[in-house]
């Protein structure tokens, strides 16, 4: 068990795949000797530990570079029960210490070439650069902002790669007039519906197009996810052109799980094209509560936030991810996804930040059965001074029957269905399920209306898109 890392299980690291220098061998030796006691070092050739209060974000079985997942809590990791989520207790030890300002940093994704090498290189070079001699000095003189300084001056260079330029700042998007109607209707201060229709599970889209056109007009943007709970259905990509060719304003989901970086990039810009313009990044549920044989679990090539920052400079600066110019960039409206009830208020709030930060325009949040809840989660994000730079869909879903309130309590990560409600649905008769569950997406709907920061709600109907215009209708916002 590792000293700085309390709980955390001895896990072989990465190996090099090319053979290395004898110095650099040495290196990599001496350095997995002394952090893999301490820290449970997987030698990802990229570390993180000062960013990180000390604690390896690597445990994280979803490669989570940036923060923790929408499933994240204090009890357990969603993707292996069998032990906590490893940054809950990154944000508990950084706010303990005062460090949480540096979780705000966007961090690169791994650069492959370094797993399973040393990082203790980089710092030596980047030492050298600076003066080593200056830089000791440095470290023994009493002024603690030259001291800070020249740490920076020697480690920001290693974390932040010369292609990411990572910082954390926010940056307004480089453009003015909206790119999709979803946007204009945001800008304009209309409170607004987006709507979810599922994509088919085959390669029929019969009922696709009459989904589409039963909602087009009442909503300003149709949403489609990307393998919702990793199960496969038809593309995100597929629905959202069908969506466009139907005069609809599609939301394209892109879960980083199922996405490299260059397929990141090729994607988006066919996707911008066939006149898609809204892009929602996810992480994407992990393979665990997927359909079984369960696929790779293991790293993912990005996360969601380092697929905002990606695109947010594809957008505003025309580069590709290596730098290179791109003649016409896309026209993108970035979204994100919001999860107010995971972990703590406080710890998703710094969250919600680094998202925006990274280029995150408008939140979708989880499921929302818990009003007060929702209240505090705003509450926070206002503390950070962050909701006039990010426009905040509620997310609603009528629970059709018992068991599903029931499942989505106990199995769907980052969603709490307050007892009252489950206690409701235990009272009542099975045939009146569905009628108690537009009561109650109604109710909730009506008591969050008006809360401070809140611009609209985003309905989730999961396949049952006929009761979509009656909710509509009846919570008055036809
Ligand atoms: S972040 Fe990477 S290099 Fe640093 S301790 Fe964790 S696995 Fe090792």
């Amino acid at each position: 068990m590792s000293l700085f890392t309390p709980g955390r299980r001895w896990q072989p690291p990465f190996f090099p795949f090319k053979k290395e220098p004898f110095r650099k061998r040495v290196l990599r030796k001496i350095e997995r000797w002394i952090k893999g006691p301490l820290f449970g070092c997987r030698m990802c050739g990229n570390c993180l530990l000062q960013e990180t209060a000390f604690v390896c974000p690597m445990e994280c079985p979803k490669g989570m570079r940036n923060g923790p997942c929408g499933g994240s809590t204090p009890e357990r990791c969603y993707v292996d029960e069998t032990r906590p989520c490893i940054w809950y207790k990154i944000y508990d030890r950084s706010f303990k210490m005062g460090r949480e300002h540096m979780l705000l940093e966007v961090l690169p994704p791994l650069d492959w070439d370094k797993v399973g090498t040393e990082t203790w290189g980089d710092v030596i070079r980047s030492m050298r650069k600076f003066g080593s001699g200056s830089f000791i000095k440095d470290r023994f003189s009493s002024n603690r902002e030259k001291k800070s300084q020249s740490w920076e001056a020697v480690f920001q260079p290693v974390r932040q790669p010369s292609w990411w330029k990572g910082d954390s700042l926010y940056h307004p998007p480089a453009y003015e007039d909206p790119f999709s109607k979803l946007e204009r209707e945001l800008k304009s201060g209309k409170f607004v519906i987006t709507a979810e229709v599922s994509p088919p599970l085959s390669t029929a889209t019969g009922k696709l197009k009459r989904d589409i056109a039963m909602v087009k007009e009442l909503v300003a943007a149709i949403n489609f996810t990307d393998s919702a709970s990793a199960s496969p259905r038809m593309s995100s990509m597929a629905c959202s052109k069908i969506a466009a060719e139907l005069g609809a304003d599609p939301v394209l989901q892109i879960a980083a799980r199922d996405k490299t970086r260059s397929g990141l990039q090729s994607d988006i810009m066919g996707a911008n094209v066939m006149g898609v313009h809204n892009v929602l990044c996810i992480t994407g549920d992990n393979a665990r509560i997927g359909p079984t044989p369960t696929s790779n679990t293991n790293i993912l090539d990005m996360d969601a936030i380092q697929m905002l920052w990606i695109l947010r400079r594809m957008r505003d600066e025309g580069i590709y991810l290596d730098g290179r110019k791109m003649k016409s960039p896309p026209e993108l409206f970035l979204g994100a996804a919001a999860s107010p009830f995971a972990s703590e208020p406080r710890f998703q709030a710094l969250r919600e930040e680094k998202k925006i930060n990274a280029g995150a325009q408008f939140f979708q949040t989880n499921l929302i059965y818990d009003p007060k809840g929702l209240e505090l989660w705003l509450e926070e994000l206002d503390k950070r001074n962050i909701l006039d730079k990010v426009y905040i869909l509620a997310g609603v879903t009528p629970i059709r029957s018992n068991r599903m309130a029931q499942y989505l309590h106990h199995n769907i990560p980052g969603v709490r269905v307050p007892q009252a409600i489950l206690d409701r649905f235990e009272a009542s008769r099975e045939d009146d399920y569905e009628e108690l569950g537009v009561e109650i997406a109604l109710e909730i709907m009506e008591q969050i209306k008006g809360l401070q920061g809140l611009n609209g709600f985003h309905l989730m109907s999961v396949g049952w898109e006929a009761i979509v215009p009656r909710i509509i209708s009846e919570a008055g916002l036809s």
